[in-house]
């Protein structure tokens, strides 16, 4: 009973798996750990990366990220666990290839431009094997690639912040990296550019192939961008999945928590049916719920999407809560309702559906596909 019959669920519905399989791994990490002193930044972490995808590590602030990306770059060493680049190893307890000597280029959170040189020269900065004319058509090929062709004898202090990302993906990538590394990249852009932009390099790494390893704590970003989603929490990876298996099939609550808001209904088990406090369903409701759970308690993940609160006056039956806060998103509420169990769950309405806090109501399940679930602790 120990495990959610929502990790079985997960592993058929990975389209990257799909998409990705028999390809090469470009990326290995065995038991990668980091201490500081008594702090354990990255616990035993394993991870393959595959050529040509996106994988962004998502996670709360502190969990990790950036130790991990740094010791992908060799800015690091782990303390133990091994990893490999391009089926060498960089990183392990007899190797250490520093940064220098790995094929790894990295698009920084601020894009560290050199703010005295041009475009061009930004753009060229990596790129020291190869003569004059050599350079200058790599310059033009990346820059015809990120969307600023003829724009490379601008000086760097011109541009919008994101030409200015533009430029840093360029940079990175002209030396044709095995693996471009990006550290929280969207940060510094306001949320308009923000979304733009997204998928802007998106379409620029798909563009160019490159194998590509992201950081954010924002799960929104780590959802439209990333071919898969790994989840971090406190040093150790929870669940690796492309981004609907992870979103829909969250294997723990943390990922489940941490992605979309979620809220819990508390539930029983009966033979036929799943009682919780907004009403009976059949089984079916519960992903993947196998017999031994019969009488069980469980929490059902519910996100606001999934419910729906009307005014007792309109209800057919009496209500089962009462709306304890309302957040105004603009074309939408999301009203927290607070059930006669005690649950609090969310309800996402159309901004014309105008309720007050206190306002009793009946909260009942809309949505129409099984829910994830976990045996009550
Ligand atoms: P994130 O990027 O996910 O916010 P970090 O990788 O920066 O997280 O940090 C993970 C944990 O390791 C944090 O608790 C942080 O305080 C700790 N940490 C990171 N770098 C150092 C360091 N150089 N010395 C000591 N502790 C560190
Ligand atoms: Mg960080």
């Amino acid at each position: 009973m120990a495990e959610s019959a929502s990790r079985r669920h997960a592993d058929d519905t990975s389209r990257s798996t799909a998409e990705f399989s028999g390809s090469d791994t470009v990326l290995e990490l065995d038991g990668v750990t980091k201490e500081y002193g008594a702090e354990t930044a990255v616990r035993d972490l394993s991870l393959s990366v595959r050529e040509g995808e996106l994988l962004t590590l998502l996670g709360p602030s502190g969990c990790g990220k950036t130790t991990t990306l740094r010791m992908l770059a060799g800015l690091e060493r782990p303390t133990g666990g091994t990893i490999e680049l391009d089926a060498q190893r960089v990183a392990g307890p007899d190797t250490f290839v520093a940064a220098e000597d790995r094929e790894i280029g990295i698009v920084f959170q601020d894009f560290a431009l050199f703010p005295h040189l041009s475009v061009a020269e930004n753009v060229a900065f990596g790129l020291t094997d190869r003569d004059e004319d050599a350079t200058a058509a790599r310059v033009d090929e990346m820059l015809a690639l990120v969307d600023m062709p003829e724009m490379g004898d601008r000086s760097v202090d011109q541009l919008s912040g994101g030409q200015q990302q533009r430029v840093a993906v360029a940079r990175s990538l002209a030396p044709e990296p095995d693996i471009l590394l990006l550290d929280e990249p969207f940060s510094n852009l306001d949320v308009r550019l923000r979304v733009e932009m997204r998928e802007e390099v998106r379409r620029i790494l798909k563009e160019a192939g490159v194998t590509a390893v992201s950081v954010t704590h924002d799960q929104e970003e780590a959802l439209s961008i990333s071919d898969r989603v790994a989840v971090l929490n406190d040093g150790c990876i929870e669940q690796v999945g492309d981004p609907e298996g992870v979103f829909e099939h969250p294997e723990s609550r943390f990922v489940a928590s941490f992605l979309g808001q979620a809220a819990f209904l508390s539930a029983r088990v009966g033979s036929d049916t799943v009682d919780t406090a907004v009403g009976s369903y059949d089984r079916a409701l519960l992903a993947g719920l196998t017999d031994g759970y019969q009488g069980a308690m469980v929490d059902v993940l519910v996100r606001p999407d999934d419910l729906r609160a009307a005014p007792v006056a309109d209800a057919t039956g009496a209500g089962n809560g009462t709306i304890v806060k309302r957040q105004y998103t603009g074309p939408s509420f999301i009203y927290h309702v607070e059930l006669d169990n005690g649950d609090v769950v969310r309800c996402l309405h159309n901004h014309a559906d105008n309720m007050a806090i206190g306002e009793p109501v009946a909260v009942s399940l809309v949505s129409d596909h099984a829910l994830a679930w976990y045996p009550t602790e």
